[in-house]
């Protein structure tokens, strides 16, 4: 069966190297075995997502030349399938509200994860009713006490106990907005979606999204998370690093070159060469892609 994979920007900002690395990783691995490849526009948070934003990575990824083939709903679009999804956890009894502020659970010093996560202690989950002059609650799901294990394409064995190393987690937020953990699952299996390629940030959050999977009798689909770019003190590029943004790389390279030194960092070619999204697709295997964190910045002198 040919794989569907999918690209899932945050349109919270201009798309940043890190963004583009994962997205050519995600196209590649798909194009390379003839699959489809599916955008998913994360707009959920009203906050900080806007269209001007979005619309600046379709046309960013289209430069680039990964293009997708077929575009799914819009997460701020999808509140009702959402809604479903919660209301059935919420009536299998799996589901509380939580009141606890993230500055209460802060100073409650609730243990953390390995990687700097709250596990959340479970204060509200045995609560009768709502405390007196309580504002709007968050709404969290029981996580069981037993071990979800995954086989990272390429970070290996990974192994969660979601009570012990993450706690009930919220599915939906105090302002009614759906959890990205959520949304993005429900959203894959509405997509299909049998390969899920991104940054290595995210591979906390799988063992829980594999939890909701089993929940629904969802397919589990294989995962590649592939490593941050960084910068020369281990510091994680972010938005922060306006001169690797897609406005500031534009202006310097064209998308070949912007590829080729990408594919290079990244392992896929031995020297920088320019090269077209459809030239490195037929030289890609995962076997070539590095594990550990790249220093990006002496890949782009
Ligand atoms: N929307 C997330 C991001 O832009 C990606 C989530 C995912 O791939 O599951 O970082």
């Amino acid at each position: 069966m040919k794989p569907i994979g999918r690209f899932a920007p945050s349109p919270s900002g201009r798309m940043h190297t890190g963004n583009v690395f994962s997205a050519l990783l995600a196209y590649l691995s798909i194009r390379s075995r003839g699959g489809t490849l599916l955008l998913r526009i994360e707009d959920l948070d009203p906050d900080r997502c806007r269209t001007e934003y979005a619309d600046a990575v379709k046309r960013d990824l289209d430069w680039l030349g990964l293009h997708w083939d077929r575009e799914q709903a819009l997460q701020s679009t999808r509140t009702e399938a959402y809604a479903a999804c919660f209301e059935d956890l919420r009536e299998r009894g799996l589901v509380y509200p939580c009141y606890c502020s993230r500055a209460s659970l802060h100073a409650a010093s609730a243990p953390h994860a390995s990687d700097g996560r709250i596990v959340y202690p479970g204060t509200c989950r045995s609560l009768q009713e709502a405390p007196a002059g309580a504002k709007k609650p968050a709404q969290r799901l029981i996580v069981p006490d037993r071990e979800i294990s995954l086989s990272d394409g390429l970070q290996g064995e990974y192994t969660e106990n979601l009570a012990r190393d993450c706690g009930d987690f919220i599915i939906r937020r105090a302002d009614g907005v759906y959890a990205y953990q959520l949304a993005a699952t429900c959203d894959d299996a509405a997509g299909g979606v049998t390969e899920v390629t991104r940054g290595r940030d995210i591979l906390p959050s799988t063992p829980g999204q594999i939890y909701l999977q089993e929940l629904f009798s969802w397919g589990r689909p294989h995962y590649n998370h592939v490593p941050l770019l960084i910068d020369e003190s281990g510091r994680r590029l972010s938005k922060r690093d306006g001169d690797l943004d897609l406005g500031a790389l534009r202006e310097r390279f064209t998308a070949p070159e912007l590829l080729g030194r990408l594919a290079w960092a990244a392992g896929i070619l031995p020297a920088y060469t320019p090269a077209t999204a459809e030239e490195l697709t037929s030289v890609f295997d995962w076997s070539k892609v590095r594990r550990k964190d790249i220093v990006i910045r002496p890949f782009f002198v």
